[in-house]
């Protein structure tokens, strides 16, 4: 008990509740005295002017009780719920209003803050008394303390005991507090704490089952928005695709009825070769533009539906920029002109990474810089160790560059720049898509620099595998 009682002297929240009670009397005041004038303003003003004065009175009594509420948190150390539930989104102030005065809190809220006074008067006097009290009796116990002190000397002495430095303090320290009795008051203080505390919680927070409820309806908003979302992009996907299928399907179809008609008419069975080889050439190449869309319709909905399952290894980098640099060096060469370098350090850590999927990505980020890059540019795989964790692929370009507005949207789907529209060499706009995709299901990132007519660089962030 008496331990109990020196500790409860020696807690800085002790004291901390002696401070929030002796404060609730100024503060009450002020509530007691915003709270009176608001009702007799609104009370007692022309028709017009009471809505104003009422939106005013409320706005100011939210904001003390939140002032109140925090307080109470933070010093009081009490859980009180949220005191509303947000509002749902494009509201007019008239709403707002109305939703704001149908809800018990904000009633509640104002008759905590009329209460505040009465409390504040009553904690001040309590905690006033208890100080006093503590200090009468202090001072009661160490006169006596004081005066029995030479006889616990001689006693001392005559037990031939020496008198230490720990000892005068521990003696000063019981006789001070007649053994913790006279703290005893500092209960009561903390008692009173506790108990405003407790009112603050049902008067400035959320009812249980309204905070419940308030939780389920913007679960089913978050829910009913992203099925909104889902719906929204599933339609889009389908106009998308059937857009990017029809250019091909009509040139396939053009050109397969062309040369039925030239094969059922006699007189012309017979097709210039080199016209029937453009003509297969063409279809050959549309074809391949059909299976590319698939393909890479097929890699986005995996990754959707999380069928990507991704086999995540032990990667050498180097490797991977070897192969796609091997792959499309010697077609850049030829049909571009473009001149392909690679840069890679001779020390590179692994990462951690798909190997199938980082050569996809890589392969789609080349492709791209070939594509928008004129005949006669220079496109550069390069890769460094930037930080501990991470290894950087990067792409760079003398191309024709993307202009800023794009940059946050190309690695969207279906998405192309206008320039890009334009020239007949660009694809479906899902390559970049499925970069995004593809480094993040590894846990790495990509980002793009670009300046217009001078050229892009696309980089890549790979973890770097932890070295055992
Ligand atoms: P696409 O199949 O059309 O190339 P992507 O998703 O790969 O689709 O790229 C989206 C758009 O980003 C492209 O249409 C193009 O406008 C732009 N883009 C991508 N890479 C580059 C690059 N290296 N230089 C310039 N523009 C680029």
């Amino acid at each position: 008990m008496i331990p109990a009682l020196l500790r409860l002297a020696q807690k800085r929240q002790t004291y901390i509740n002696i401070l929030y009670l002796l404060l609730s009397l100024p503060l009450g005041a002020v509530y007691f005295a915003i709270v009176i004038a608001g009702v007799a303003l609104s009370a007692a003003s022309l028709l017009v002017a009471i809505i104003p004065l009422m939106i005013l009175f409320m706005v100011g009594c939210w904001k003390l009780a939140t002032f109140e509420r925090n307080m109470a948190i933070a010093w009081l150390h009490v859980d009180i719920p949220p005191m509303a539930a947000p509002l749902p989104p494009k509201t007019n102030w008239f709403q707002r209003f109305t939703i704001h005065i149908k809800r018990g809190v904000t009633w509640k809220s104002i008759a905590y803050l009329f209460f505040k006074l009465p409390f504040g008067i009553l904690a001040f006097y309590i905690t006033c008394m208890v100080i006093l009290l503590i200090i009468g009796l202090s001072l009661i116990s160490l006169t006596l303390g004081l005066l029995v002190a030479p006889f616990v000397l001689l006693c001392m002495a005559l037990a031939s005991r020496k008198i230490s430095r720990r000892g005068t303090r521990r003696y000063l320290l019981i006789v001070l507090t007649a053994g913790g009795i006279t703290l005893s008051p500092l209960s009561v203080v903390n008692g009173i704490a506790t108990l405003w505390g407790m009112f603050a919680q049902v008067m400035l927070g959320m009812d249980i089952n309204a905070l419940r409820l308030a939780q389920a309806t913007e679960m089913a908003e978050q829910e009913r928005a992203k099925a909104e979302r889902a719906e929204q992009s599933r339609r889009e996907l389908i106009m998308n695709v059937s857009h990017d299928l029809r250019t091909p399907v009509a040139s396939i179809r053009g050109h397969i009825e062309a040369l039925l008609l030239a094969s059922e008419e006699s007189e012309h069975r017979m097709l210039a070769p080199e016209t029937l080889q453009n003509y297969l050439r063409i279809v050959h190449r549309e074809s391949m533009h059909l299976g590319t869309l698939v393909d890479d319709l097929l890699s986005l909905a995996r990754n959707d539906s999380d069928e990507l399952s991704l086999n995540l290894t032990t990667v050498e980098v180097g490797t991977v920029v070897e192969e796609v640099y091997q792959t499309l060096m010697p077609l850049a060469r030829r049909e571009r002109q473009i001149s392909m370098l690679r840069e890679v350090p001779s020390t590179l850590p692994p990462v951690r990474a798909d190997r199938q999927r980082l050569v996809q990505v890589l392969l789609n980020l080349v492709r791209n810089a070939i594509t928008y890059t004129p005949d006669g540019g220079i496109v550069v795989i390069a890769l460094q160790h930037t930080n501990v964790d991470y290894v950087e692929l990067s792409v760079a370009d003398t191309g024709i560059g993307i202009p800023q507005e794009d940059l946050e949207r190309i690695f969207e789907r279906f998405y192309r720049t206008d320039s890009s529209r334009s020239r007949t060499s660009g694809g479906f706009g899902l390559g970049l898509a499925i970069v995004r995709d593809f480094v993040f299901a590894m846990g790495g990132s990509v980002h793009v620099e670009s300046v217009v007519g001078e050229g892009s660089c696309f980089k890549v962030l790979l973890h770097v595998v932890e070295q055992a």
